[in-house]
């Protein structure tokens, strides 16, 4: 399996449409627990991103996450701007100067994006953030890669996995971010990041599975 910056720039512009499409939900997931503007954050800066695709065509997959990640610190705002902005620099740290990757630069972006996060944000697992979506999701796929299943059944699994950890925030109690503020109440509540994130590793790893069964 390759993927190609093209192919970067693709899901760019998908994962804009998406989190355009899904503004209204996850923004009213922020108002139970958070400010009521997660939806917002993450459109605004996702729409910078579509904006700017054009300029970002022909250069490699590394300098296109760098400049995503540019883009969402300066627009998206919040915890979760310098979160996502961190990750994915961090993701085209870890890809500088490739112009097609394979699974294994995959798993290695993804983890690097997570190793951003919890080094800017300091939470944990179990915190009820964009890392409790993030973490299992790489652990599958990690499982996934080194014990050799049939790659299609690895997403699919990442992708379960993924929705489980998103899901998992549910009944956590919230010890990051402003939902932290409300202690026991924001208990019985899905994380806002957490869901954004289970948004783009989907789409993410629907683009790869479409990708391997149609080459
Ligand atoms: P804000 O909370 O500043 O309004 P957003 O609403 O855009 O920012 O984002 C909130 C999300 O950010 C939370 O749902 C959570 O997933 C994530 N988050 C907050 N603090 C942290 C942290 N320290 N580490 C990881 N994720 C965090
Ligand atoms: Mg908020």
């Amino acid at each position: 399996m390759k993927l190609t910056n093209k192919d970067v720039l693709e899901y760019l512009k998908k994962a804009a449409e998406l989190l355009n499409e899904n503004r209204e939900y996850l923004t009213e997931l922020d108002s139970a627990i958070g400010d009521a503007d997660h939806g917002i954050n993450m459109d605004r800066g996702f729409q910078t991103v579509l904006k700017n695709l054009p300029t970002l065509e022909g250069k490699d997959i590394g300098a296109i996450l760098k400049a995503v990640g540019m883009y969402l610190v300066s627009t998206v705002g919040g915890a979760s701007g310098p979160l996502y902005g961190t990750a994915f620099i961090q993701a085209g740290t870890a890809l500088a100067g490739k112009f097609e990757i394979d699974e294994q630069d995959i798993l290695k972006a993804m983890q690097a994006a997570l190793d951003g996060i919890i080094m800017r944000g300091k939470a944990e697992r179990g915190d009820k953030t964009m890392i409790d979506t993030i973490a299992p999701a790489i652990e599958s796929l990690k499982k996934s890669l080194s014990n050799g299943t049939d790659f299609v059944e690895a997403l699919e699994e990442a992708t379960r996995a993924a929705e489980e950890g998103m899901k998992s925030t549910i009944p956590m109690l919230a010890k990051k971010g402003r939902a932290s503020y409300l202690g026991e109440r924001s208990i019985g509540h899905q994380d806002p990041g957490a869901t954004s994130s289970y948004l783009l590793i989907k789409l993410m790893l629907e683009l790869i599975k479409e990708k391997q069964i149609n080459n």
